[in-house]
């Protein structure tokens, strides 16, 4: 049964008197699976209330962060014992300190450096990249999201290993000329663009396991590939841990993958979980290469907000209280509604695919790709008419999906066996609704 949803259309009405869409940020406004955006009021552990008062277990979790879920008692305690104590001073704080040593703790970092965003965060790494090396050149993988940078809003070039185009107008073919964007899990397209750029690479950069066009891991290897490959040619080896960082397991993708296989990365950028629910993201790496920033070195990056005490303070509490038991709950949580899912869809005669990395899934509406979906060109291939008649149908049963086909899942500690059971009960009638909607 469709919910209501008068509250909510109003307020998007207003919003798009005054803001672009009415949102700030593009993916909010549903256009790719159409009605109307419900604005939120409130959430609290796995739950989402909107303006009309209905009811949400929440599968998208700000798109990461919340990974103790919503207004979790001790973050919002020491959140607000930090507000009494003032909320920004612009000079440096012990909450900052403390959460730098939470991370490279938990990271293969020796220093860190506090932005407000992601974005932020790998625009500050590619800077740093091009300081320490002094080369220009920057290699990105399509389907890998690194925020809206400009040299990285780019698309490839007419051929393999050519410079990239821009991907928005805006940005100036000069700002995205120095990039090169290869197919994802592709090594043989790695070697071409080192062999014909020897000295100019400054950097790679990937998404240590994409979650940006839905999950789509590395090949075994393949991270260790890249990192030995930009090792072996003089550039840095960037590891975008924004989005998998603190959330595909304790020690985000590396844990999975560097940390078994005895490699790291030269830089690092975080962002998302490490925020608890606040505007804060970081970059780090290797201390020779970190010491080129300033006011240690010659490279410029500053932030008036940066290292914020109250975002620190949330995430700080956040990753102290993210024990491997709540992996191991949203591990188990995920692994249940990955098999229900994929059992419902084949139930339904609809076409997917079900992948994977740590806790992070994502399910793909296919038919095209065989077994696996390995780079970009495979995760478009997706029905997205399907996804939005299953993203609806599962709504009006109260479960909020990432209104876009090309996500991961996210889930919390505080997805208990009643939020799960939503979700199952849903998934049926979904499934069915995708398959009568396939195009
Ligand atoms: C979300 C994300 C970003 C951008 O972070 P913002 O805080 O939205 O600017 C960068 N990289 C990855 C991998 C992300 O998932």
């Amino acid at each position: 049964m469709p919910r209501p949803t008068a509250v909510s259309s109003a307020l998007f009405e207003r919003a798009r008197a005054v803001t672009p869409g009415g949102v700030n940020s593009p993916v909010r406004a549903f256009n790719a699976v159409g009605g109307t955006p419900r604005f939120i009021r409130s959430a609290a552990g796995a739950w989402l209330t909107d303006a009309d008062g209905n009811e949400y277990v929440d599968l998208v979790c700000s798109w990461g962060p919340m990974l103790l879920g919503h207004a979790h008692p001790e973050v919002q305690a020491r959140v607000a014992e930090a507000v009494a104590r003032g909320t920004s001073y612009g000079a440096p704080t012990e909450p900052e300190v403390e959460l730098a040593e939470e991370i490279v703790s938990r990271a293969p970092v020796e220093r860190v450096r506090f932005v407000s965003s992601g974005t932020e965060a790998t625009m500050s790494a590619i800077r740093l990249a091009r300081g320490f090396t002094g080369r220009d050149v920057v290699v990105k993988f399509a389907g890998c999201y690194h925020g809206h940078v400009d040299s990285l809003l780019a698309s490839a070039g007419s051929g393999l290993a050519t410079f990239a185009v821009p991907g928005t107008p805006g940005v100036p073919a000069s700002s995205t000329e120095l990039t090169v964007v290869l197919p994802y899990n592709d090594r043989a397209a790695v070697e071409k663009v080192f062999a014909e750029h020897p000295d100019r690479i400054a950097c790679l950069i990937t998404e240590a396991a994409p979650g940006n066009m839905g999950v789509v891991p590395p090949e075994p290897g393949f991270n260790a590939f890249l990192a030995e490959s930009c090792r072996a040619h003089g550039a840095l080896f960037v590891s975008d841990e924004v989005m998998t960082g603190f959330r595909a397991s304790k020690h985000g993708q590396w844990g999975l993958d560097g940390a078994v296989e005895g490699w790291r990365p030269d830089l690092m950028t975080f962002g998302k979980v490490m925020g608890g629910g606040f505007p804060a993201a970081a970059f780090g790496g290797r201390a020779d290469v970190m010491s080129r920033l300033s006011p240690e070195g010659p490279v410029y990056q500053a932030g008036t907000l940066s290292g914020n005490p109250i975002a620190t303070t949330a995430g700080l509490t956040t990753l102290r209280l993210a024990t491997d038991e709540v992996y191991a709950h949203i591990g188990a949580a995920a692994d249940t509604i990955k098999v229900a899912a994929s059992d419902a869809l084949t139930r339904a005669g609809v076409p997917h695919v079900v992948q994977s990395t740590g806790t992070m899934f994502s399910v793909f509406l296919t038919a095209d790709v065989g077994e696996r979906v390995r780079d970009f060109a495979d995760a478009s291939t997706t029905d997205q008419a399907a996804y939005a008649a299953f993203f609806h149908a599962m709504l009006d049963a109260g479960v909020y999906l990432p209104p876009s086909a090309y996500e991961a899942w996210f889930l919390s500690s505080a997805h208990d066996d009643r939020a799960v059971s939503t979700v199952l009960d849903a998934l049926p009638a979904a499934a069915r609704a995708a398959a009568a909607a396939r195009g």
